[in-house]
C-alpha cells in the first residue's frame, strides 16, 4: 500500500462493468480518500446489445457510444489507451496509449474489467476473412460492406460474382449472431427494392451454429418461435453445422456445402480479454478465477468482473459461473465498487448474488422474442419489452434521447442505405478491430516492470 499519497484505484476497461464501478466510486468516495484512474482505449461506453441495430442502420453509431465526459462531476483521471499487461507482484499495470507510448501505471487497487474478444478456432482462413460484431468500428464496417455488396452486384455483369456478393453467412446462433442476421437481412430486404436490376431471389442469408438449437437459453418453445420468424423471412438456418474453411469468395460448411460469399460474420462466442493471460493467475475457461466477492484470492487489492472474470453464480449454485452478459456486468460493477471501498476502509466485502432477469431478442421491426422473469413473449409485446429494457439501461438521458429519436425516425422514414466509405480499403481482420496482438507475455511484463524499476 502506498502510504505517502492517497490509495490509487486503477480501473481497466470502460464497458458495462468498468463504468458502473467508476461512477459508484466517484459517488461514494470523497476526493481525498482515493485517486481513481480509468484506462480505456475509447472515450465512450459502448452499449453492445444494440450493435446489430447500428450495423443495420436503425441507430447511428454515436447513439450507442455513451460519452465518459458527460458531467463536470466526473473526476476520474482517464488514460486513453489499453492495458497490455499486469504485474501483480509489483502492482504495476503496463499501458499502451493511443499514441503507442508504453507507460507503467502503479496501483494499490486494480479492478479488471476489459471484457472479452471474439472467440475463434483453428479454421483455415477464418481470422483472415471473417468479420466480428464486438466493436463500433466492426458494426460500421459491416454496414458499409453489406451495402457495397449490393452496389457491386448491381454493377456486375458476371452472374457468379453477383451470386457470391448476394449471399451472406453469419456463424453463431446466440443472441449476438441471431440479432445480427435478423437485422441485416431486414436491411438487404429493404435495400434491394432500390436496385431494380437485382433479382431479390438471389439475396440469401445463412445462419449456422454447431449447436442443435438457436439460443437454447430461450427454451424449446420460444427458441422455436425465433427460428420460425427467421425461416419465414427467408434466412436459412443450419444447425449442427460450422465452417470447415473460409476464403475470400467462398465458405465451406462442415456438411460439405460450398457457399459462394464475400461476407462471413463470425459471432460464435467470446473469450476473456487477452489481458487476463498476462497475469499468470488461475483461470476458468480463460476468465480470471475470482472469489464471490470478485477479488483474486491471495492477491491483495486485485478485483475482476464482467466478461473477463469467472464470477461464481451463487443464485444458480452448483459451481456455475455468471454468464457473460451486460445484465451481470453492470451489477457486478456496482458491487465491486462497494467491495473495493469496504476493503479500503477496513470493512467487510460481500459476495455477489444476482438472479437472472431473463433475455430479450430484437429481431428487427416488430419481430422479437423475450423472456422477462420467465414469461414468454412474442411479437409486439416482446419488442416493447426488448426496447424498453435496452432504453432504460442506457446510462445518460442524451443517449436515451438519441436512441428513441433514431427508433422513431426509422419507424416513420424507414431505412437509408448510405455507404459512407470511411473504412474502404482498410484491413478488416478481427485482430485489426480488437487489437488482440497488442498484449505482452507474463515474462515480458516482468521484464518491463523490473527494467523500469532498475532505471529509477
Ligand atoms: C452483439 C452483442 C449483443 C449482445 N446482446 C446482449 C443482450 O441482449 N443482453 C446482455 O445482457 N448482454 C448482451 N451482450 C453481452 C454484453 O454486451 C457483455 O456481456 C457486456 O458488454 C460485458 O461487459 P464488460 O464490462 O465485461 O465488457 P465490455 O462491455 O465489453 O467492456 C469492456 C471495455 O474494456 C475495454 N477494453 C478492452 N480491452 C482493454 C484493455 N486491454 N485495456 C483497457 N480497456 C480495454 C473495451 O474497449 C470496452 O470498453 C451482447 C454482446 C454483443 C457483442
Amino acid at each position: 500500500m502506498n502510504t505517502v499519497t492517497r490509495p490509487r484505484i486503477l480501473v481497466v476497461g470502460a464497458g458495462f462493468a468498468g463504468v458502473e464501478c467508476v461512477r459508484r466510486l466517484e459517488r461514494k468516495l470523497s476526493p481525498d480518500e482515493a485517486d481513481v484512474t480509468l484506462v480505456t482505449p475509447f472515450a465512450y461506453q459502448l452499449y453492445l446489445p444494440l450493435l446489430p441495430q447500428v450495423a443495420s442502420g436503425v441507430l447511428t453509431p454515436q447513439s450507442i457510444a455513451v460519452s465518459l465526459r458527460r458531467s463536470k462531476k466526473y473526476r476520474t483521471r482517464i488514460i486513453p489507451g489499453g492495458a497490455i499487461g499486469v504485474d501483480l507482484k509489483s502492482k504495476v499495470c503496463v499501458i499502451r496509449t493511443i499514441t503507442d507510448q508504453i507507460v507503467n501505471e502503479p496501483y494499490d487497487y486494480i479492478v479488471l474489467a476489459p471484457g472479452s474478444v471474439t472467440r475463434t478456432f483453428d479454421i483455415p482462413g477464418l481470422t483472415e476473412h471473417a468479420f466480428g460484431m464486438k466493436t463500433l468500428a466492426e458494426a460500421a464496417y459491416i454496414r458499409d460492406h453489406v451495402i457495397s455488396q449490393l452496389d457491386l452486384a448491381d454493377a456486375s455483369q458476371d452472374p457468379d460474382e453477383r451470386a457470391s456478393r448476394l449471399q451472406f453467412v453469419v456463424v453463431g446462433g446466440g443472441y449476438a449472431g441471431t440479432e445480427t442476421a435478423a437485422c441485416l437481412q431486414r436491411l438487404t430486404h429493404a435495400a434491394v427494392k432500390r436496385y431494380p436490376r437485382l433479382d431479390p431471389g438471389l439475396i440469401k442469408w445463412h445462419l449456422i451454429d454447431i449447436a442443435p438449437k438457436l439460443m437454447p437459453e430461450l427454451g424449446e418453445k420460444l427458441g422455436g418461435s425465433a427460428q420460425e420468424i427467421l425461416r419465414r423471412r427467408g434466412i436459412e438456418i443450419s444447425l449442427g453445422t460450422s465452417i470447415a474453411k473460409a476464403g475470400p469468395e467462398e465458405v465451406t460448411f462442415t456438411d460439405g456445402r460450398v457457399v459462394p460469399t464475400r461476407t462471413l460474420i463470425w459471432t460464435a462466442g467470446v473469450v476473456a480479454s487477452p489481458l487476463i493471460a498476462t497475469l499468470g493467475a488461475e483461470t476458468v475457461k480463460g476468465r480470471l478465477a475470482v472469489a464471490p466477492e470478485m477479488n483474486l484470492p491471495g492477491d491483495d487489492g486485485v478485483f475482476a468482473l464482467g466478461d473477463s472474470a469467472a464470477v461464481p453464480d451463487l443464485a444458480k449454485g452448483d459451481g456455475a459461473m455468471c454468464p457473460p452478459t451486460a445484465q451481470h456486468a453492470l451489477r457486478q460493477g456496482r458491487h465491486v465498487a462497494d467491495n473495493v471501498i469496504a476493503s479500503l476502509r477496513g470493512g467487510v466485502m460481500k459476495p455477489y448474488v444476482h438472479k437472472d432477469l431473463g433475455l430479450v431478442v430484437d429481431l428487427g421491426g416488430t419481430d422479437a422474442v423475450s423472456k422477462p422473469l420467465g414469461i414468454e413473449l412474442r411479437g409486439l409485446p416482446a419488442q416493447a419489452v426488448a426496447r424498453g429494457y435496452h432504453w432504460s439501461a442506457l446510462r445518460t438521458n442524451v443517449a436515451k434521447t438519441r436512441v428513441m429519436t433514431n427508433w422513431l425516425l426509422n419507424a416513420v422514414a424507414g431505412d437509408d442505405f448510405v455507404r459512407t466509405g470511411f473504412q474502404a480499403r482498410k484491413a478488416a481482420r478481427l485482430k485489426d478491430f480488437e487489437y488482440t496482438d497488442a498484449y505482452l507475455t507474463p515474462e515480458q511484463v516482468r521484464e518491463r516492470v523490473e527494467g523500469a524499476a532498475r532505471r529509477e
